[in-house]
């Protein structure tokens, strides 16, 4: 039996989409994971206890661990767990990213440099501890944008338009690198801030799958919403993109070429772009696969029917269609994924934003937003009396909608038809203050 090796911060959704990927595939699923205290998954009594801040003593465990359970493949999930990973397949001697890439690729500052290095557009950009008066930085061209060198999700990603906003975002990001979840990190990536120029234009996101240094695209997203700022809450994915073949082309080399300057070379990666009239610049290349929910917006499917769709080596008839998880499953223990693609339909997803501040009350409105065509899914994840922190400060959703038609134009209408009919009952945090306090 085939094992994989799966790194998780988080014991959600995604990793048991995983389990039940490994499951079908008959593949036995290795957890490691620094919050086994609270595993409440199925595979408990395998997972292995590990400190994300430990890096060696980690990578000892999964080593020993992999003395009596040969591992097969790697796969993380999350940017945190990206670091062992690599650490990880260079000591199981398995192919995947290399620890140096990684470290480039969490580092928004080393990405800068590598692609800049490599002769990819990049806006201006400077570092500065995060300690130290921004006015040093001045004369700046404004609008820039300022952000933490080493968070994901938008988290701390502010736009600036003038010198008192820069201070004020310095700030507001200071304030916020003192939240609990990234000191506990332990990780001096945290003391620093990137500033760097605006980039306009519209937004793209690349999910793709690199085998010895080869990027394949599987899906090319749009971000149908504009993405102006002063803060950059995700809200729709749509694939396939609606731009012309040859600006597709152009995002996916692009793209190649800034995994490539920053060294990524076997696994998934998740790439965030901007294209402008001066052509496409790559804002990052993440060494993992899309987050949480999202990735059920990507269905796979043989590409030819009848016996050509057979991957080679493989004997049993290939599934009609495949997860996303199950797709990187097959991937991660060696085994050619060529044959799949993504499905025919357009699919989409809205991550559903936090409009305020407050306390999560209830929603409405959810059977009229599931009746609404091609919508597939709805799933609110925010949970009742859960305290609701939008970004700049946190980055997390409401939930998410999917949808799936022939267009993408019509699967991004009933995401957004679906979300009109949702009414969210957002306390004010002063209520829940009243309330604890009698
Ligand atoms: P994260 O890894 O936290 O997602 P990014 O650097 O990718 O951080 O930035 C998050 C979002 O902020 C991007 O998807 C984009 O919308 C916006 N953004 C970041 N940098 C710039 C920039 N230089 N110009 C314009 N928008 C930007």
């Amino acid at each position: 039996m085939r094992r994989v090796l799966l790194l998780a911060t988080t014991t959600g959704y995604q990793t048991r989409a995983f389990g039940e990927a490994a499951e079908r595939l008959g593949v036995d699923l290795v957890f490691a994971t620094d919050r086994c205290n609270v595993l409440e998954d199925p595979w408990q009594d395998a997972a292995l206890p590990i400190r994300f801040h430990h890096e060696r003593a980690s990578v000892e465990t999964i080593a020993r661990a992999a003395l009596s359970r040969r591992i097969d493949g790697v796969l993380a999930v999350g940017d945190r767990p990206t670091i062992i990973a690599a650490a990880a397949s260079e000591a199981l001697g398995l192919p995947w990213h290399s620890s140096r890439a990684v470290t480039i690729a969490r580092n928004k500052w080393l990405t800068r440099e590598r692609l800049k290095e490599a002769g990819l557009l990049v806006p201006w950009f400077r570092s500065i501890d995060l300690a130290a008066d921004p006015r040093d930085l001045l004369p700046l061209e404004f609008p820039c944008v300022v952000k933490p060198v080493g968070l994901s999700g938008s988290r701390g990603v502010m736009r600036v338009d003038d010198e008192p906003g820069l201070v004020a975002a310095f700030n507001r990001l200071r304030a916020l690198m003192k939240a609990p979840d990234i000191r506990n990190e332990r990780n001096d990536i945290h003391d620093r801030a990137v500033v760097e120029g605006f980039i306009e234009g519209r937004e793209f996101a690349l999910e793709g799958l690199m085998t010895a240094g080869r990027l394949r695209t599987l899906a090319l997203f749009d971000k149908p919403d504009p993405l102006n700022g002063p803060f950059f809450e995700e809200t729709i994915y749509v694939t396939p993109s609606s731009q012309s073949q040859s600006i597709r082309l152009a995002i996916a080399d692009e793209v190649a070429r800034a995994a490539e300057a920053i060294g990524l070379h076997h696994g998934p990666i998740h790439a965030e772009c901007r294209v402008n009239h001066r052509g496409v610049f790559v804002l990052e290349v993440a060494a993992r696969p899309i987050g949480g929910l999202c990735a059920r917006a990507l269905r796979f499917i043989a590409r030819r029917a009848g016996r050509n769709a057979q991957p080679a080596g493989e004997t049993a008839a290939p599934p009609q269609s495949m997860s996303f998880e199950e797709l990187l499953l097959r991937h991660a223990i060696g085994q050619s994924v060529a044959a799949y693609a993504r499905e025919p339909l357009a699919s989409g997803v809205m991550m559903i934003p936090i409009p305020r501040r407050g306390v999560f009350r209830d929603v409405s409105g959810l059977d009229a937003a599931r009746a609404v065509k091609a919508v597939v899914d709805l799933r609110i994840t925010a949970k009742p009396e859960q305290a609701l922190l939008p970004l700049p400060e946190a980055s997390s959703y409401l939930g998410f909608i999917f949808a799936r038609a022939d267009e993408p134009g019509t699967v991004v209408n009933a995401l957004r038809t679906a979300h009109d009919c949702l009414r969210f009952d957002i306390a004010p945090e002063v209520r829940m203050l009243q309330s604890v306090h009698g």
